[in-house]
């Protein structure tokens, strides 16, 4: 049988709602020979993962997924594998993104006062258990106090562009999260491509852009990606010489209808290949 893998995780280290312990041990039951942890501006999950997955006998990838400021209205991430997580110049940045981003969660809780919602700093702290707080743990603390019905319904009233209590956060450009990354040892990749909102054309042309900047590779396989997509992009991989990658975004029930290491094309099983981590193994410095 051919192994499968899962290169895009959170857990309570950042957004997601599984423990690196519990990831890994779900990652075994379901036949996954390797999961890269993922976290969101976070490596604090790497050493508990790499010691489940020496454990129970799964290759654990240090992995993290910065945000970085986009070329216009999209989403721009770019996900790190395979670097040196106690890298004293990844760790500080890494510090000090988690710090604009507490300063910026007071202002957000400072935005729902405003509009007398009343939630505070210390109940979604308490509810997100990590040091990194997001937007999912406010939509979950919402949720619980009754003012949505879903998760959804938190960020297209709230917390999403355009919502009430929107604010943005501070990001690094291209340029710093290709050198956090690679200096570290690591290879940056393009985390799901489609959230840039560009067209194929115009993809291809900032994509060439970003491999002039230093990125390495494509998440290529994503549960997003219906098969049109997936084969563009992995066309475009091929043409800029680009390595293919492939991740589920799996954040345990903090986002709705994703499974770890599990997907669909069209109406076939997404399955991320095994592949994928050598095609990233193969790209590392030597
Ligand atoms: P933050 O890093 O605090 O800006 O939160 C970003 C996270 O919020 C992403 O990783 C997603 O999991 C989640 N998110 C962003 N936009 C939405 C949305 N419209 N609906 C549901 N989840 C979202
Ligand atoms: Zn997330
Ligand atoms: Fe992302
Ligand atoms: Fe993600």
């Amino acid at each position: 049988m051919n192994k499968t893998i899962d290169l895009h995780t959170h857990t309570t280290a950042s957004d997601g709602t599984y423990t690196p312990s519990e990831l890994i041990t779900l990652a075994k039951e379901i036949g996954l020979s390797a999961v890269a942890i993922t976290d969101h501006d976070t490596v604090d999950g790497v050493d508990e993962g790499l010691k489940e997955a020496e454990k129970l006998g799964i290759e654990l990838v240090t992995g993290v997924e910065l945000s970085a400021v986009p070329p216009s209205g999209g989403t721009l991430h770019i996900l790190g594998y395979c670097f040196d997580h106690k890298n004293t110049e990844l760790v500080a940045t890494l510090a000090r993104l988690v710090s604009l981003r507490n300063q910026r969660n007071q202002r957000i809780i400072e935005k729902f006062h405003d509009i007398d919602v009343d939630i505070s700093l210390d109940e979604v702290e308490a509810l997100a258990g990590g040091d990194v707080i997001g937007r999912p743990h406010f939509a979950k603390v919402l949720l619980k106090k009754g003012y949505v019905n879903t998760v959804q319904d938190a960020f297209n009233i709230y917390l999403g562009k355009g919502g009430k209590c929107y604010l943005d956060k501070e990001r690094l450009t291209i340029e710093e999260s290709v050198r956090l990354i690679t200096g570290a040892g690591g290879i940056p990749v393009l985390a799901h491509p489609f959230t840039l909102g560009l067209s194929n054309s115009e993809l291809k042309k900032y994509v060439s852009l970003l491999r002039d900047a230093g990125v390495r590779g494509i998440e290529v396989f994503y549960p997003e990606h219906n098969y049109d997509r997936t084969v563009f992009y992995k066309e475009m991989a091929n043409e800029l010489d680009l390595v293919v990658t492939g991740g589920t975004d799996f954040h345990g029930k903090n986002k709705e209808n994703t499974r770890l290491g599990m997907g669909k094309v069209g109406n076939k099983p997404l399955k991320i290949p095994y592949e994928c981590l050598e095609n990233i193994k193969s790209a590392l410095p030597v």
